[in-house]
């Protein structure tokens, strides 16, 4: 590479916190080396654990059997696709959504992105809550946009709406909300999306432009205790909602997810046309043939979410019971219990050399937190037990 080429590539990697912390924790901390090694169990990243479900492997091996001369040419959403994404996000978002609605995605990552470009210049700034999921700033940056952190509430870790009020400026054109959270595993309740809503509306009166949501929901199907997901899009029409399937399916390295915007929405035409263009201005950003192809059979499949309940309690009793701080996670698969100790890193090394590998709270820019992976198999949630057990002896003795 030459000079401005590399120069362009550690911008971004300096320039976006987590992302940059990230890979010194990569490079610092042996991870990549230690997570094969026999023995270790780990719980950091949202990967599957075991062999995907034959269900999902038939679905696509199906997909791969070309019907016509088409079947691989270039797509971008596929009518079938949308349709049975439209079908099944009516079900969890009660509007009206239509094929016309959404636009198929590679997974959320292409989602934000494209939706940050459709609606926000260079230079402007969008506003996000800590913790955040790694990658918001690192796309914001890669748009030209400037990011601006909110601390989450403590100890709830809902959305500091004071905060965000005071961190709009002339120059914000996003706010991002992500609900289930990663990483607090938070579910937003209804009256404060309404609050966040009529604060958006009031704010974009004030600074004379439109605030626009990105409503992050790639756990908005993996909800506990029959709880209701409220989405921010029910009560702000102008969100752009991202799904991925990575989460519910277990299987991220398949890039499929889409962005919905609501029905109704004034000059949606302009903004599907935007859509249209930037998915395609920015590598072709559309999921390919066989996962569109497949997605209708994918939308019947889920990981499933009783057993993760199940792991949760499993864990959540089982630190309580040692001494931990943790809340229930509402969605997700995450748990974010506080470190024992103030120095979550100094915490999570502990648990690494005793063979369990978590992500400190200072990778989401909020020290003094860690944060569980459950998409590990029961038994080695079981096996990592008496590591805690262990960790939290050493760590305050
Ligand atoms: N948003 C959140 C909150 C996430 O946790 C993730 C993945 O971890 C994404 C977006 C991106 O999802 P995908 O990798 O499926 O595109």
């Amino acid at each position: 590479m030459d000079d401005m080429q590399v120069s362009r590539r550690s911008a971004l990697i300096q320039g976006a916190a987590p992302f940059r912390m990230l890979f010194e924790y990569f490079d610092t901390s042996g991870y990549q080396e230690r997570r094969h090694e026999p023995g270790v169990l780990d719980l950091t990243f949202g990967d599957p654990h075991e062999m995907q479900m034959p269900a999902y492997v038939e679905a696509l091996q199906d997909a791969t059997v070309p019907r016509d001369e088409l079947w691989f040419a270039y797509k971008q959403s596929e009518r079938p696709a949308q349709e049975a994404a439209a079908e099944s996000l009516r079900r969890v978002v009660p509007l009206d959504w239509t094929a016309d609605n959404l636009r198929m995605t590679t997974g959320g990552f292409g989602a934000i992105t494209v939706a940050m470009k459709a609606v926000a210049d260079p230079g402007d700034e969008v506003v996000f809550t800590l913790p955040p999921w790694f990658l918001y700033e690192g796309l914001a940056l890669e748009a030209g946009l400037v990011a601006v952190k909110v601390p989450a509430l403590r100890p709830s870790f809902d959305l500091d709406l004071d905060g965000i009020s005071a961190a709009i400026t002339p120059r914000t054109r996003v706010v991002i909300v992500n609900t289930p959270n990663n990483p607090s595993g938070r579910i937003y309740p209804a009256s404060l999306l309404a609050a966040l809503a009529e604060l958006l509306e009031d704010a974009s009166r004030r600074i004379g432009h439109r605030i626009w949501l990105i409503s992050d929901e790639p756990y908005n199907r993996i909800v506990f205790d029959g709880a209701t997901l409220r989405s921010p899009a029910e009560f702000y029409p102008w969100t752009l909602l991202c799904y991925s399937y990575g989460k519910t399916l277990l299987a991220p390295g398949q890039r499929i997810g889409y962005i919905a915007v609501p029905p109704g929405l004034p000059g949606a035409e302009v903004l599907m046309e935007a859509i249209d263009t930037l998915q395609i201005a920015g590598g072709w950003l559309f999921p390919n043939a066989v996962l569109q192809h497949a997605l209708p059979r994918l939308e019947e499949l889920s990981l499933d979410v009783p057993a993760l309940q199940a792991k949760r309690d499993r864990m959540v009793s089982a630190l309580r019971e040692l001494g931990y701080r943790v809340a229930v996670p509402e969605g997700t698969f995450y748990l974010w219990p506080e470190s024992p100790v103030p120095d979550d890193e100094a915490f999570t090394r502990v648990l690494a050399d005793l063979g369990v590998l978590v992500l400190p709270g200072r990778l989401f820019e909020t020290p003094g937190w860690f944060r569980i992976c459950l998409t590990a198999t029961m038994e080695t949630i079981e096996q990592s037990l008496p590591r805690f057990a262990e960790a939290i002896r050493r760590a305050t003795s």
